[in-house]
């Protein structure tokens, strides 16, 4: 028997936000996957439950117990041009529940079938998208980078018609909440200032219960939103992650990383890879998030003005400042968190730590030039001395094999060096915690691809298996998993990714 402590939020806040749905149920649903740890920390209880069982479920044969399936109404700005109906399109919301700490999250099938948003959508999602998420999803975690989590997975036994004939699945997700900037555009954009305010109120009081409490509820709310985005994209920078669709219906209002379709992690370092094959202008290109983050707020910000003073001239004025918290907060996430991948700390003269940005982006530059695989990089960075070996030692040498002109990274190596002259700190402890912010593993394309293969080809879903566990300790080196930590061969390198969903 599996139990949901359901206890429902968003339903209340009226028809408007949302159409009752039912899962549609599929032909022969199995379970690859439950996640059992995230189900424990839900409060959730799998006693004598068999996997037959928890695929009906995880597949929405079977509506569990509690549960209030919707779909959610949103609107968004995709690529830039606003559309003031998307919505849930093929997943179900079947409630919430809260934690004994307090902490509410939603669970939300996706590909469970056809709702009142589908347009001309089937509501499924193929098995590789859902392999995809599931791996991503949990391997950012991992990575201590907020998100949505993957509860299950289930393959329906049904194919979906894509460019051509691929099997079907459904993933269960996990997120704090599932309200968008897109949902607080779908009731601006038809001039229902009600619903805006109940809608942020809602959020204030499930996510950000300190903005009650401020003077203007409205301005902390977005103030606080603005903030987990620039600690949200400075991580994804951090990782060399580029998520690939950035729209605003695809922007979590509580800071998660929502969404996985395109996205993918960075092989070589390139400041304005792209890999989603939609994205044909570079518009969520790796170096653009940042500034979309800000064009996103802007739009969210738009709707929130009335909320913020009676006087539109004032309203404006805090919002400005609000985004300019914006960018200056990305600048000190991401500044912050660059130098603790470079073993750099703030406990030294402020003359030295000054140079730390043009210090950084000099590594990322000759990164770039070089193509050096950006997760390697760190990893090898974060195990060299301060003192220069005699000879190259081991790890340097492996560090220069990862550049196309290894004299390069000699220079660099060379005034990181004297940077590091400057700090207190042992090499022992910088280095252990450097390789607590630098992984060794990440999703890499051309495994993630893999793993779909073997899944999609031949129904093998051990190399999903054993990829999740591998990436369930990114930071540490596993024996016998040094083939997960290799960028892939040139005829293993994925150029492209599809949304496929
Ligand atoms: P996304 O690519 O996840 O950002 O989706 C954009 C919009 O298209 C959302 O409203 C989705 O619900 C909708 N959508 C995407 N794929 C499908 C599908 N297979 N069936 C119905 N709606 C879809
Ligand atoms: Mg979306």
């Amino acid at each position: 028997m599996l139990q949901i402590p359901f206890s429902h939020h968003y339903i209340k806040l009226g028809k408007e936000f949302y159409e009752k749905c039912a899962p549609a149920p599929v032909a022969h649903p199995t379970l690859i996957k439950f996640n059992q740890g995230l189900a424990e920390a839900l409060g959730i209880t799998a006693d004598n439950i068999d996997a037959a069982e928890l695929a009906a479920l995880f597949a929405g044969n079977q509506v569990p117990d509690g549960a209030a399936p919707l779909a959610m109404a949103y609107a968004g700005h995709q690529f830039g041009h606003f559309n003031p109906q998307l919505g849930d399109g093929r997943a179900i919301l079947l409630g919430e529940m809260e934690t004994p700490n307090g902490d509410y999250f939603a669970m939300q099938l996706k590909g469970s079938g056809r709702t009142a948003y589908s347009r001309n959508g089937d509501g499924r999602a193929a098995l590789g998208p859902v392999l995809r998420e599931y791996l991503l999803s949990e391997a950012m975690e991992k990575l201590w980078i907020p998100t949505t989590r993957a509860l299950a997975a289930v393959t329906t036994g049904e194919n979906v018609a894509r460019e051509q004939l691929l099997p079907g699945g459904v993933i269960t997700r996990i997120a704090r909440s599932f309200v968008r900037v897109g949902t607080f555009q779908y009731f601006a954009a038809r001039g229902d200032a009600a619903s805006v305010k109940l809608l942020a109120d809602h959020v204030i009081e499930h996510h950000y219960p300190v903005a009650a409490e401020a003077k203007n509820r409205y301005l902390a709310l977005f103030e606080a939103v603005a903030e987990d985005q620039a600690a949200l994209i400075a991580r994804w920078m951090q990782v060399g992650f580029i998520h690939g669709v950035m729209n605003t219906d695809n922007m979590s209002i509580v800071g998660e990383t929502i969404d996985y379709g395109p996205c993918a992690f960075m092989d070589g370092y390139a400041h304005d890879q792209v890999y989603s094959f939609i994205d044909r202008h570079g518009r969520y290109a790796y170096s653009e998030q940042p500034s979309i983050g800000l064009w996103n707020l802007s739009r969210l910000a738009e709707t929130l003005l009335p909320l913020l003073a009676e006087d539109s001239d004032i309203s404006v004025e805090m919002a400005q400042d609000a985004l300019q918290g914006y960018v200056k907060s990305y600048e000190r996430h991401w500044l912050n968190g660059m130098r603790a991948k470079c073993g750099l700390t703030m406990d030294v003269d402020k003359s030295i730590s000054d140079e730390d940005k043009p210090l950084i982006e000099a590594l990322l530059n000759t990164m770039a030039d070089n193509q050096a695989d950006f997760t390697l990089t760190f990893h090898t960075l974060s195990q060299l001395t301060t003192q220069r070996p005699s000879d190259y030692s081991t790890q340097e040498k492996s560090l220069r094999d990862l550049f196309v002109e290894p004299s390069q990274i000699d220079d660099w190596l060379l005034q990181w060096r004297k940077r590091l002259c400057a700090e207190t700190q042992t090499d022992e402890a910088r280095q252990a915690a450097m390789q607590r912010v630098n992984p060794v593993y990440i999703p890499r394309n051309h495994q993630i691809e893999a793993a779909i293969r073997a899944a999609e080809d031949r129904g093998d879903f051990s190399v999903f298996h054993e990829l999740h566990e591998v990436l369930q300790s990114p930071y540490v080196h596993q024996a016998g998993k040094a083939e997960y930590m290799r960028p892939p061969r040139p005829e293993e390198e994925v150029k492209q990714t599809f949304c496929g969903t």
